[in-house]
């Protein structure tokens, strides 16, 4: 699957706030939104003292857009998870959630074992990790309750990966997620809760825009 591979601080300056797509970077004085923090284009700066009310149309593509940048997620396996999550029951907009939390990637991410989802996406597709003694690469797989996620036993010679607990012991972990920094792994206990789902997300608006 597809990823972008365009510049990525221009996202969160299109979005019009900090999304933390480079982790470490975006706390410095360096992170590019902080200093230009106005749209990306030639009229970007003046785009942002035009007066008019937004349209339901730019607020509902602005929510998706902006899930979609968080998550790393091409528009087709975006579409193709909304499809999976109309048919689930429950909510749609909390089931889209709910499925792009459990990707591989970003369960990395949650586990504190890298910066970013970025570079979580990076170490799985390197096949750093095992989900369930199984090596994979695969960072759009999906996780269930129960699965274990853990660094290979060959990766952990690393100076990356020797390094990395100390780096993760800094990162919160969601209750929905239990981690053994000793062994350098992480279980998924239950999907998370909607209030669970950190992010300035708007689910309702991106249900609203695939159902126009
Ligand atoms: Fe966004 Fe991070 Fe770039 Fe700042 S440094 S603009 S938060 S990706």
């Amino acid at each position: 699957m597809g990823r972008y591979i365009g510049p990525v601080c221009k996202l969160c300056r299109r979005e019009g706030e900090k999304l933390f797509l480079k982790g470490e970077r975006c706390f410095t004085p360096k992170c590019s939104f902080d200093r230009r923090g106005y749209a990306p284009g030639q009229h970007g700066r003046a785009r942002q003292f035009r007066r008019g009310r937004e349209s339901d149309f730019a607020r509902q593509l602005r929510a998706k857009q902006k899930a979609r940048r968080i998550y790393g997620v091409l528009e087709r396996q975006f579409r193709r998870y909304y499809t999976t999550a109309l048919r689930r029951p429950g909510l749609t907009g909390v089931n889209l959630l709910q499925i792009l939390e459990s990707r591989l990637d970003n369960v990395v991410y949650r586990l504190g074992y890298a910066q970013s989802r970025a570079q979580a996406r990076m170490l799985v597709t390197h096949g750093h990790f095992n989900v369930n003694g199984r090596r994979t690469d695969v960072p759009s797989m999906l996780i269930s309750p129960g699965d274990e996620i853990s660094v290979r036993e060959g990766s952990r010679k690393r100076t990356f990966f020797k390094e990395l607990p100390a780096l993760a012991e800094k990162a919160n972990v969601p209750a929905w997620l239990s981690r053994d920094l000793n062994n350098l792994s992480g279980t998924v206990l239950r999907m998370p809760e909607r209030s669970e789902i950190d992010g300035n997300l708007n689910e309702q608006l991106i249900v609203e825009y695939y159902s126009r």
